[in-house]
């Protein structure tokens, strides 16, 4: 089923993000997570896409099983990275053939180290450009990411909501959001994505906190920031696991009930392949919004 007829039957989207594992022993472990989180009924899955080669091929391998051996929609991310528009194409042509209905269309990160992103002089240079040329030549439904807090590299959130403008414009069907701890952040950036005249949904992606050190690299990495209340707590709990897990789905789950409450569209899961902190959180959610079949039989 398109995500986007998903996200028009009136019920919150649940879904889950995973990356492909780098061996054997990770992809029965994936497994195993996904056939947990599978008893939850998510709306779709959806599988990231890595810039080293063999985890390209684990993230069409993997969606593309995911629908038949679990039951489960998906959506495949792809990056512009690396790729000349023949390879792009190639890819595209390989998820269409597998049955691959979704596609999340961006741009990639520069490698670690690059302070810039280089494009491939045959591919592309933003998600926009990708976007319209799936659009243009493929069936594929596709959706596009955005940022609350504003893309670390953009000089301005101005700027950074034209470009937006324009990758919907190319064709871009949802969007979803980097991972935030802020719910005003998410309200505040949706007004304004809305005044510029965008009306796609737009998911909030929620990243459950289960190590301190984790969320301080990832939050330097992608420019989110994590309210000084929360954090102070969390410094205090450090090397207290299990304390930090407490507090850190407490906060996840407070987050997803309001934006739920407050009319997002559903909510996307960052699992890091891991599913306890999710399925307590999803099991909160689960008790307000049980789950139900849309129209298509997929879970909303
Ligand atoms: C939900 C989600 C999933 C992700 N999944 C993956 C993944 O699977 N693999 C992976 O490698 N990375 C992934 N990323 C990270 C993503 O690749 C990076 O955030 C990347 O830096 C930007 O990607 P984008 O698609 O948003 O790029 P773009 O939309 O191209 O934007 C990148 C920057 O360029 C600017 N810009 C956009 N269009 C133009 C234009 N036409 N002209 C000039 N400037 C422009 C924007 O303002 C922004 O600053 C994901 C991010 C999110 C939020």
């Amino acid at each position: 089923m398109r995500i986007r007829e998903l996200l028009s039957c009136g019920r919150p989207s649940i879904s889950f993000e995973f990356f492909p594992p780098k061996d054997e022993a990770g992809v029965r472990r994936l497994e195993q997570t996904i056939g947990s989180l599978a008893e939850l009924r998510p709306s779709f899955v959806s599988v990231t896409y890595g810039a080293g080669g063999s985890t390209r091929d684990q993230t069409i391998d993997l969606v593309a099983r995911m629908r038949p051996e679990f039951g489960i929609e998906t959506l495949a991310h792809l990056t512009c990275l690396g790729a000349s528009r023949a390879e792009l194409d190639e890819i595209l042509g390989r998820l269409e053939r597998r049955g691959v209905e979704n596609l999340l269309a961006l741009r990639g990160d520069p490698p670690a180290g690059d302070l810039r992103f280089r494009p491939h002089p045959e591919g592309f240079q933003h998600a926009n450009e990708l976007v319209a040329h799936v659009r243009g030549h493929y069936g594929l439904c596709v959706g596009g990411a955005c940022y609350p807090e504003t893309h670390p590299e953009s000089p301005s959130s101005d700027l950074d909501l034209f470009h937006l403008k324009q990758k919907v414009d190319a064709g871009c069907e949802f969007l979803i959001t980097q991972l935030f701890f802020d719910n005003q952040k998410y309200f505040d950036f949706v007004s304004r994505v809305r005044a510029m005249g965008i009306g796609v949904p737009i998911i909030p992606g929620i990243m459950p906190i289960t190590s301190v050190s984790q969320i301080e690299r990832f939050t330097k990495v992608c420019g989110a920031t994590i309210p000084h209340a929360l954090l102070t707590e969390l410094r205090m709990l450090r090397d207290d696991h299990h304390a930090v897990l407490s507090l850190g789905v407490a906060h996840a789950t407070a987050q997803c009930l309001e934006l739920l409450q407050r009319g997002a569209p559903g909510i996307h899961f960052y699992t890091l392949n891991k599913s306890p902190a999710t399925r307590t959180i999803l099991t909160a959610i689960r008790s307000v919004y049980p789950p139900a079949r849309s129209p298509a039989g997929s879970w909303v």
